[in-house]
């Protein structure tokens, strides 16, 4: 069987999460595997081609899968985190949600000029996480090398929104 395969046979389904009518993927069930997180992450860092100084990962689940990416690549690890959690100088970025909106910030000195920065999160689904820390990054002066998730919902539209806005995009499992 792939590598694939075999992690998709340790996310597991909860229906009607966080509210009816929802399939969330849970990718706890694939952590608590011996080697599913070190699998994982030896898979996604097969698809990145140079080196990378910083893993931008996104609080919370991308923190578990970006630290491990980090260390794997060499790289350091920058966190984005939900507004108000980082002690120091911020900046912050507003995204929508279904209801509502919601804001990420990072330290406005996390990132230094020119930096090459893969982002990473554990699902991508309308883009709107991801485009958020992307733009974050920018502001900060960093060079958005691509973006990296292990479970993609294409028909939500997210890897389509961040091709459009210059970021490579893959993810090792995808959702219908
Ligand atoms: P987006 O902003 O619409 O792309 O939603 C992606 C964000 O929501 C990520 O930070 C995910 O952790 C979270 N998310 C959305 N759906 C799921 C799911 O089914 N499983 C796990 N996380 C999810």
């Amino acid at each position: 069987t792939s590598v694939a395969d075999d992690l998709r046979a340790l996310v597991r389904t909860i229906p009607d999460f966080p509210k009816p009518g929802i399939q969330f993927r849970d990718i706890t069930t694939l952590m608590l595997d011996r080697s599913g997180l070190s699998r994982a992450v030896d898979a996604l860092a097969d698809t990145v081609d140079g080196p990378i100084d910083l893993v931008a990962a996104i609080e919370a689940r991308g923190f578990a899968i970006g630290g491990a990416l980090a260390v794997k690549l060499g790289a350091g690890l920058l966190l984005i985190r939900k507004d108000g959690k980082l002690p120091g100088k911020t900046i912050a970025e507003d995204y929508a949600l279904e209801y509502g909106t919601d804001r990420l910030a990072m330290h406005v000195d996390a990132c230094t000029p020119d930096a090459r920065v893969l982002v990473v999160d554990d699902l991508l689904a309308t883009g709107g996480t991801a485009l958020a820390a992307v733009r974050l990054v920018r502001r900060a002066g960093g060079n958005v090398v691509g973006a990296r998730f292990l479970i993609d919902l294409p028909e939500l539209g997210g890897g389509d929104a961040l091709v459009a806005a210059g970021v490579d995009a893959r993810s090792l499992l995808a959702y219908e």
